[in-house]
């Protein structure tokens, strides 16, 4: 079976950036999704149509079709205290912070300097171009209710 819309697609996958270090796998083994439904990043979900189980490939993405660009206005500096007191704050830490329309937006500390404190908004692999080496293990057809949800249901998927 090949992969097309509303299929369910299970798949190993590796991720690294450019230079060749890895940035993310498949946890316990697999990774499960709809296809379709934007549940990944479109370079990858666009690479995969057609594809079948057993087929092994390697993607590279652009941030165009995968985190965006960079933003540089996303990045900010905030005062230190504006942080919780007790804790340390090292480059790298995430934080949920308050974005200017009022949404939940996930921060990354870059930079700490004595009373400031810089942070990006951007998402961490926004500018990175993305690598994945992928294998398809299983591909079938989703079933009326997963379509619905726009998710997958069972092993790997969503549980409710
Ligand atoms: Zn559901």
């Amino acid at each position: 079976m090949q992969i097309d819309k509303h299929s369910v697609v299970t798949l190993h996958y590796t991720l690294k950036d450019n230079d060749g270090n890895v940035l993310d796998e498949s946890s316990d083994g697999s990774f499960c999704y709809l296809h379709g439904e934007n549940n990944i990043i479109p370079g990858l979900e666009n690479a995969l149509t057609g594809k079948a189980s057993g087929d092994e490939l390697s993607v590279s993405v652009p941030p165009e079709e995968g985190y965006g660009m960079h933003d540089a206005e996303r990045t900010q500096s905030v005062p230190r205290h504006m942080f919780p007191p007790e804790h340390e704050i090292e480059p790298g830490m995430q934080f949920q912070a308050e974005g200017p329309e009022g949404q939940s937006l996930l921060v990354t500390v870059v930079k700490v300097e004595d009373d400031t404190v810089t942070v990006d908004g951007n998402h961490p692999l926004a500018g990175v171009q993305l690598i994945f080496d992928v294998k398809i293990i299983e591909v079938r057809a989703a079933n009326e209710e997963e379509i619905e949800h726009g998710h997958v249901h069972g092993p790997g998927g969503h549980h409710h």
